[in-house]
């Protein structure tokens, strides 16, 4: 590496103590030998007051053990070493002059550069620190991530279901829309399972309201782990819900309502000591060219939805041009 000699950096001494860049040589015993305005000026001490005197004496504050081994490896591998903000916000305790407003830092955040430089007349490696503002930085930072964690909250806020923290019907609906024009253009195949938590309203009328939200909980997150990532469940109002399921067929998609259902069956719900169980009715469509647009086939699900109840609750039905078709169910109860 190439060093700087002392004789050089004498000569610079109008142009350092005018840049914006804190600029301090230290000689081997750590004692300071330049100290520019930048240094003056945010730590209140003049170069004369400090000339001759150990850094760590004047600022007690500074990582000692941690500072002098660095300077150590500096001056014996004769290279630069650099530390960034990111791993030690900052080594002087200097005020900032941010014209970014509304943040909590209190000190300016460096980047520091250790540059090793030999004074030609000792034969001694001195070490030139640079100190780099770079408060603005951490600032903007600072405000993308906060923006970053306001949008996530809207989206949040905006695809969300408060109670289940499912997909919303608006966003559940959005995403039926995009699969249905993707199929009618492309042919792919999709389906869509709708269905409703049956005598839900006994639930509240016997548990209180408290339990019935508990139970609705329950009901989405026993749901979702059946489920996989690419399918998107969504609640579509009061105890109804419905589930978009990409690359499925009809059989498929009956096959996981039948599962949907006997694992909603076995789930219990315990709520101030009761076991609260329920059971769920279910409509299944697949995606069809003559079908006019997503709000028929949410429809046709509907529809389907309707015949389980029809047909004793806690059953599958899909829908099929020729007619509903029931599942093989367990015999239906009574009404
Ligand atoms: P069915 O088998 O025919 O679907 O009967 P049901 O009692 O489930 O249907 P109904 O539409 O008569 O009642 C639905 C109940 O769901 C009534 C309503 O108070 C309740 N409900 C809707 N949204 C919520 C909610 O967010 N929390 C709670 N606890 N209850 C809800
Ligand atoms: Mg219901
Ligand atoms: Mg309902």
């Amino acid at each position: 590496m190439k060093t700087m000699s002392i004789e050089n950096i004498e000569t610079l001494n109008d142009i350092i103590d005018n840049i914006n860049i804190g600029v301090t040589v230290l000689d081997e015993h750590n004692h300071v030998v330049f100290w520019n305005q930048f240094m003056a000026k945010h730590s209140g001490i003049n170069a004369a007051d400090l000339i001759g005197k150990n850094l760590f004496d004047v600022f007690t504050y500074l990582p000692k053990p941690w500072m002098e081994l660095k300077l150590k490896s500096v001056r014996l591998i004769k290279n630069y070493s650099f530390v960034s903000w990111t791993q030690k916000p900052f080594l002087f305790r200097f005020g900032h002059s941010s014209m970014m407003k509304g943040e909590s830092i209190e000190f300016m955040h460096q980047d520091c550069t250790f540059i090793p430089i030999k004074n030609i007349s000792t034969g001694e490696t001195y070490v030139c620190i640079t100190i780099h503002d770079m408060t603005d930085v951490v600032i903007s930072q600072m405000k993308l991530t906060e923006i970053n964690d306001i949008n996530k909250t809207l989206e949040q806020m905006t695809n969300h279901d408060n109670l289940t923290s499912l997909y919303n019907r608006l966003y559940v609906e959005k995403q039926i829309d995009f699969e249905f024009n993707k199929a009618k253009r492309y042919g792919n195949v999709f389906s869509v399972i709708f269905f409703d938590i049956d005598k839900f309203k006994i639930i509240n009328d016997t548990h209180g309201h408290l339990a019935g939200d508990q139970v609705l909980i329950n009901v989405a997150d026993t749901i979702k782990r059946q489920l996989r990532t690419s399918d998107i469940i969504g609640r579509y109002g009061g105890e109804e819900f419905f589930i978009l399921l990409p690359e499925t067929n009809l059989e498929s998609a009956s096959t996981l309502s039948q599962r949907l259902r006997m694992a909603i069956e076995k789930m219990s719900t315990n709520y101030q000591g009761f076991d609260i169980k329920i059971t769920i009715s279910l409509g299944v469509v697949q995606f069809r060219p003559d079908i006019k647009n997503y709000l028929q086939m949410i429809h046709e699900a509907d529809i389907a939805l309707y015949h389980s109840k029809q047909n004793g609750r806690n059953a599958v039905t899909r829908y099929k041009i020729t007619g509903c078709e029931l599942m093989n169910c367990p015999i239906p109860k009574p009404e």
